[in-house]
């Protein structure tokens, strides 16, 4: 017997019918004798329509009240879950975050998960329930709900499954594993049995969505087996993310492919190129809370220098607000912006062993007329900032010259 932790996502729980079928799933894991702690997501579209919803009434909604309302999603799918189950003769019990206590730091709309109370839990399954938890919310110590990021419910669904010492955690999705890069942009992307935890930290925080990153990062820290597959299949393995290299393998050179159009470049032209400058820059934007990605300070001419960094598209604004706020006393020139950029990366622990991968995606883009704007490697990936209107053309080569089809 195995105690299972599965998080059912947003389209695994669009429809009547599709709840239904998650009943029949979880029921079958039952009757194999396993222990079942359900995680799920609000129906597909519910999140972004209540985010919409908050936005007709209020231009920027207070985070606590923006919390109190994207969350009523997950609440929704957790009581119609719980039915479905007792509909097919299964005991369950649904919890809010509030409910089974995951306890969050403050930070509304994007919080961190800092404990969860686990013994209501293990006396329902030894009752024979099977438990039925809201991703993406929780509680703060003052009470109130907080959220934790979009795509939180991996989140909840793996940190449950470490506080619960769970044998395995699936994450079930519309999408059979992780996939070289995403399918639904190369439709000659390939499964991935295993990737190592490094990579899917990598492809996650530069893009690939199909696990949130900090649901990854707290994998690997407590380390819970972490398997993602399909809702719509009844038989296959997924892909197992992993601790160990595979040594028995040839090593590809690159496991994937990752990409994001939410990005934003700002350039402040002709700033004196002395020390102190960037941190001139940046330390404003920095206690503004606005996470800054790649930065570049070009050669300096006549003692000036141009100084250019990437945020979310979401913050441009209000960095562009600052800058213009700071200008004057740094001594810039003007201040542009570039809401069409993006960003392609290619991910593999490979790379460490083999040279030249960094040559191959500059000349596969060069051979496409595909300008670099800005670029940033470490160990295990290279990315490049485009213009977001080349970056399909870009995954799509690039998935093509490192092979990764026919792998
Ligand atoms: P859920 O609602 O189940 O959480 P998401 O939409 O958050 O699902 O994540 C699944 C989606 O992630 C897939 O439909 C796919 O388009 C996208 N995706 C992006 N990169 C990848 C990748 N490398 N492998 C698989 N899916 C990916
Ligand atoms: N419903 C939330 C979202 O759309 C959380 C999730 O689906 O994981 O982001
Ligand atoms: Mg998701």
């Amino acid at each position: 017997m195995a105690l299972i932790v599965q998080k059912y996502g947003g389209t695994s729980v669009g429809s009547p019918e599709r709840i239904k079928n998650v009943a029949k799933r979880v029921a079958k894991f039952q009757a194999q004798g396993h222990q079942v702690v359900v995680v799920v997501s609000a129906m597909s579209g519910e999140t972004n329509r209540l985010i919409a919803l908050t936005k007709e009434v209020a231009a920027s909604p207070d985070p606590r009240e923006l919390d109190v309302v994207v969350s009523t999603g997950e609440q929704v799918t957790i009581g119609l879950l719980s039915m479905a189950l007792q509909d097919i003769g299964l005991r369950a019990k649904s919890y809010t975050g509030a409910q089974v206590r995951i306890l969050t730091d403050s930070a509304h709309t994007k919080a961190r998960i800092l404990n969860i109370d686990e013994a209501p839990i293990r006396r329902d399954l030894q009752e024979g329930k099977v438990v039925v938890v809201a991703g993406f919310q929780g509680v703060d110590e003052k009470g109130s709900i907080t959220t934790l990021g979009r795509g939180g419910s991996d989140t909840t669904g793996v940190a449950l499954a470490a506080a619960l010492k769970a044998d395995e955690c699936q994450i079930y999705t519309d999408v059979d594993g992780v996939y070289t890069t995403d399918p639904r942009i190369v439709p000659e992307a390939r499964k991935l049995d295993t990737i190592t935890f490094e990579e899917m930290l990598e492809m996650a925080s530069l893009g690939s969505k199909v696990l949130q990153i900090r649901s990854v990062e707290f994998a690997g820290k407590y380390k819970v087996k972490l398997r993602v597959l399909s809702s719509f299949q009844e038989e296959g393995e997924g892909t197992l993310i992993t601790v160990e290299e595979d040594t028995n393998m040839e090593q590809p050179v690159i496991s994937g492919i990752a990409f994001n159009r939410d990005e934003a470049k700002i350039t402040v032209l002709g700033v004196p190129d002395k020390p102190g400058i960037a941190y001139q820059i940046l330390g404003p934007v920095a206690d503004a809370n606005i996470d800054v990605d790649m930065i570049i300070q070009n050669v300096g001419h006549d003692g000036t220098t141009d100084f250019s960094f990437t945020v979310s598209r979401g913050d441009l604004d209000k960095t562009v607000r600052i800058l213009d706020g700071v200008k004057a006393h740094i001594g810039a020139r003007a201040i542009e912006s570039d809401k069409a950029a993006a960003k392609v990366s290619v991910v593999g622990v490979g790379m460490r062993s083999h040279p030249g991968v960094a040559s191959r995606m500059f000349r596969t883009l060069a051979e496409e007329g595909i300008n670099i704007q800005m670029i940033s490697t470490s160990e295990i990936k290279i990315s490049v900032v485009i213009d977001e209107k080349y970056l399909e053309l870009a995954v799509r080569v690039l998935h093509k010259a490192f092979g990764l089809e026919t792998a």
